[in-house]
């Protein structure tokens, strides 16, 4: 059997151990720059990790291959590391916080130091387990948000909706970013996005996406040897794992799908999992990149006229990542932990056990979900308005939609998954982030994909064996949660329409929708 992989210091002591967390290789840190003889680091694929939830066999071979990447980087860069792989012997200690007092006792540390988590759940870990420390220890910032952990929180306080197109828009002002002398936006508006929401011309072309050449061999079989659970299909599309890789796909990003980015950006294609997104979330939530250098490159090539890239495009992908980004972090460090818990609607059925296998008729759904299967990763639109969209409508439990969104995508990290979960998707904190619930009927999924041509149901259907179930869900949603959702001026209108249906109508489509539910839906 090969060895595992491991890598250790010259020495046998030293006066400080500084943690780094598997989402914290960020190379440009300044605990990088200057090698220090007296501080070893710390990196450790702990079997806590990887089994809080159940993960997508990338997502884990991901975290793995650019963990061993970054440690064998700082060792490069004259940095002492102390790397304990998932199937290293070694590696015993049921958490992160032991594995941290086990590894400073072997090396009769001083001084203990970690970066900030970015989840709640190690953050609120390390912080209880330093109070029953003898040793000094002290957190650093990642140096890689925009805003501080609370910024958000404190610009909205009290108010029952945090509009983020508020915060927004002081970001770009203090930031500097898209405006002209006057500090007016560029083009004389903030938001482009009514333009944004093209279906493509038959026969568009969309850039495939990038191999890397990673090889995945070694870890996989330290996956299996070490038995952890996982779910999903291995052997999807590579994503970066190190700097090197990440810069490359934002320059391919830039030079190929950048100059279409918002125009098709809300559009679902079969064949076409990626359209002209960038694919680097998961290099941004592991900070091999930092979202201020990927907006500074976005608009260096914007600026440039050569390029003839619109602001529409740029404006849009520039939301992305300094508005819901950022914003989204703050909504989960204002209100965790009970955010976790919220259920504004009370909903209390199981996920469809189709969710984990991609096993269904309903032609979207088993495009995003075998989309997500294969490679941990849909974009946006496919999570909110295919996967989220029916299980908001279906009424399943938030807690188990969450649990899904936190293990199949390779970008899923609680502090981003929960929030566009519980709040955008769920609408389970009840209203806070969306201003609307996010459902709709299969007349919105037929406009923006070429999805319903070719399903089993009838999008245009509403009652009967064929019809699309979105359409009565969405009236079933409607009508079972009036009382909730009745004032909400955005929702006027199909409450409108909903009233002026007559009564054998109304009561076609509670039967359709509850017989669904009963017999297919789970
Ligand atoms: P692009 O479309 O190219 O966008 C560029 C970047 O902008 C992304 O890499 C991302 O960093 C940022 N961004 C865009 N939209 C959002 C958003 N809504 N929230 C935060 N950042 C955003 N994103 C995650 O990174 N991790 C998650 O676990 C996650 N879970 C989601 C769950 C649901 C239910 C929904 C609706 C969205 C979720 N998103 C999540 C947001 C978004 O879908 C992904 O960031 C995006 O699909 C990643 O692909 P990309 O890098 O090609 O993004
Ligand atoms: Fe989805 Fe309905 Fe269209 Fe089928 S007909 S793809 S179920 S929206």
């Amino acid at each position: 059997m090969a060895s595992p992989f491991r890598l250790r210091p010259d020495r046998p002591a030293y006066a400080r151990l500084r943690l780094v967390l598997g989402d914290q290789l960020n190379e440009q840190h300044s605990w990088f720059q200057n090698p220090d003889p007296e501080t070893l680091y710390l990196l450790v694929e702990a079997r806590a990790e990887q089994t809080y939830t159940l993960h997508h066999i990338r997502k884990i071979e991901l975290f793995f291959r650019a963990m061993r990447s970054f440690g064998q980087h700082l060792q490069a860069r004259g940095h002492a590391v102390h790397y304990l792989s998932i199937a290293d012997p070694e590696n015993t200690e049921a958490s992160l916080s032991r594995t941290l007092g086990a590894v400073a006792d072997r090396y009769g540390v001083q001084r203990i130091e970690w970066l900030l988590p970015d989840e709640y759940r190690l953050d609120r870990e390390l912080t209880e387990w330093a109070a029953s420390q003898s040793r000094p220890t002290a957190t650093a910032d990642t140096e890689h948000f925009l805003t501080r952990r609370h910024e958000v929180g404190e610009l909205f306080g009290e108010r029952s909706h945090w509009l983020m197109e508020t915060f927004y828009r002081r970001m770009r002002q203090r930031l500097g970013l898209l405006l002209d002398g006057a500090g007016k936006p560029l083009g004389g508006r903030w938001n482009f996005d009514a333009e944004n929401r093209h279906k493509p011309p038959a026969g568009t072309r969309f850039p495939p996406p990038l191999d890397f050449g990673n090889d995945y061999a070694a870890i996989r079989a330290d996956i299996a040897a070490a038995g952890l659970p996982h779910f999903g299909r291995s052997g999807g599309i590579d994503f970066p794992t190190t700097r090197a890789q990440a810069l490359h796909q934002l320059d391919y990003f830039i030079e190929q799908a950048l100059p279409q980015f918002g125009r098709y950006q809300d559009a679902m294609l079969e064949g076409e999992p990626f359209l002209n997104h960038s694919l680097l979330s998961f290099a941004l939530n592991v900070k091999l990149i930092s979202p201020l250098e990927v907006v500074e490159r976005c608009l260096a090539a914007y600026a440039d006229p050569e390029r003839q890239i619109g602001l529409a495009q740029v404006e849009g992908f520039v939301r992305q990542l300094i508005g819901w980004r950022e914003y989204l972090r703050g909504v989960y460090w204002a209100r965790m932990p009970d955010y976790a818990a919220g259920n504004f609607l009370h909903h209390d059925r199981p996920l469809p056990a189709w969710y984990w296998t991609g096993e269904t008729e309903l032609n979207c759904l088993r495009h995003a979900l075998n989309n997500s299967l294969d490679n941990g990763f849909a974009h946006h639109i496919q999570r909110l308005m295919v996967t989220g969209n029916y299980a908001l409508l279906a009424g399943v439990r938030p807690a188990e939609v969450n649990a899904w969104y936190l293990g199949v995508y390779v970008d899923a990290l609680e502090w981003v998954q929960l929030p566009n979960t519980q709040g955008m998707s769920q609408y389970a904190d009840g209203g806070l982030v969306a201003t609307k619930p996010y459902v709709s009927s299969g007349a919105y999924l037929n406009k923006m994909s070429d999805y319903c041509r070719s399903c089993r149901y009838d999008v245009k259907q509403r009652t009967g064996p064929r019809a699309c179930p979105f359409n009565a869900l969405y009236w079933h949603f409607l009508d079972r949660h009036r009382e909730r959702l009745a004032n909400n001026q955005r929702l006027a209108m199909p409450y409108k329409t909903w009233d002026r249906m007559s009564e054998a109508d109304r009561q076609a489509l509670r039967a359709q929708a509850e017989t669904w539910l009963a017999q297919e839906g789970n």
